[in-house]
């Protein structure tokens, strides 16, 4: 694959046979920064990839959302057969390995790493450490703020589609009822949104109880509504998906929702508004960077992440202006922004 980062740091952890990889995609706007991920991988190869596609994320969605960082991710490629009693070793000597960069990589939770995790890390990585448990001075979980921007970015696409950013009476369909898709239901209860939901597991979104009508997952791309709002796994816009879809826009939290570039195209061929994953889920990644690196108020914390909608609607009109689609909309203006080197 081609990747026009600027390094893959690399360490071998002989005592758990782990290999450590920092992958630095830009440091262009700020220092790179990212959550570690902690997977078991086929080949050291698929780990490094993983790495270098995540941080390259990371870089588009710091610029796009106008926050001054870079981008960067951590992958803990374990072996199958890790035990959990070598997870804090291996913890604390990636720790080392986060301090010993000085700055130059900060990290977070991510798939496969807790807030519990984070703590670890911190005890020879602070300050480059976020998202620890609150315990430990760390903000808490990413769930609520990323809903925060999602909904914000709902009431936008809202606003392009029927000239009010009012939720009041739209039908919007959630995928994933999990930590970020009960505090979207939430705030879009809250602003007297028809809601219903879908999630493969039936204890998830139990305590939501009967008010709230529960669609078969099968059954959730058909399902009519005004905002289909993905919100549990990745590549669910696809070649399959997109003709069977009956909304009017696709706005949620899941990464990489589109399941090929072009997938992008096939939405925009149907009349269906689509906000960018990468946009529109940034309101954790703001929020705790903001909160712990920042030493921002949690008020500001949720201003900066409301301010996703504004983004949004500016995408937004750059698509329109450009006659291209919201998805390269929004990676022309994070290009735009790393070519000026500043947000
Ligand atoms: P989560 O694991 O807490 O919840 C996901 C839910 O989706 C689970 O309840 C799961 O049972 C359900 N699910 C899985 N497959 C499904 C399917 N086919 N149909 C319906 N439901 C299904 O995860 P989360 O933290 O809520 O994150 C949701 C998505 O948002 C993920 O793609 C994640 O990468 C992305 N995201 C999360 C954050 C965050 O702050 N947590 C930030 C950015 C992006």
């Amino acid at each position: 694959m081609s990747w026009n980062g600027v390094e893959i740091l690399e360490r071998d952890d002989a005592e758990t046979g782990a290999t450590i990889l920092i992958a630095i995609h830009s440091e262009r706007l700020g220092p790179a920064t990212g959550g570690t991920r902690m997977k078991s991988y086929p080949d050291r190869d698929a780990a490094r990839r993983d790495a270098m596609r995540l941080s390259e994320g990371m870089t588009y969605k710091w610029a796009a959302a106008g926050f001054p960082r870079g981008g960067g991710k951590a992958v803990l490629a374990v072996p199958r057969d890790f035990r959990s009693a070598d997870r804090p070793g291996l913890l604390r000597r990636f720790g080392r390995f986060v301090k010993e960069l000085e700055g130059r990589f900060w990290t977070g939770a991510d798939v496969g790493t807790s807030a519990e995790d984070m703590d670890v890390i911190a005890e020879e990585g602070a300050p480059y450490v976020f998202s620890r448990t609150p315990a430990k001075g760390g903000a808490g979980g990413s769930g609520t703020w990323t809903a925060i921007g999602v909904a914000a970015s709902i009431e936008a696409a809202c606003e392009r589609l029927f000239g009010s950013r009012s939720l009041a009476g739209r039908s919007i369909v959630i995928q994933g009822a999990g930590s970020v898709g009960i505090p979207l239901m939430d705030l879009l209860a809250a602003g007297r949104a028809r809601i219903a939901f879908s999630d493969v597991s039936p204890e998830a979104g139990r305590a939501l109880g009967p008010a709230i009508e529960r669609v078969p997952p099968e059954n959730v791309f058909e399902r009519p509504c005004d905002v289909f709002a993905p919100c549990a796994l990745g590549g669910v816009l696809n070649a399959e998906t997109i003709p069977r879809l009956k909304c009017r826009a696709v706005v949620g939290s899941a990464n990489n929702q589109l399941g090929a570039a072009e997938d992008a195209d096939r939405l925009a061929a149907r009349g269906i508004l689509y906000a960018p994953d990468f946009i529109a889920n940034a309101g954790g990644a703001i929020a705790i960077t903001g909160i712990e690196a920042l030493g921002w108020t949690r008020d500001r914390a949720e201003r900066e992440v409301r301010a996703i909608g504004d983004t949004v609607a500016h995408v937004f009109d750059i698509a329109e202006r450009e006659r291209i689609t919201p998805d390269a909309a929004a990676r022309r203006l994070a290009e735009e922004r790393l070519e000026r080197g500043r947000v």
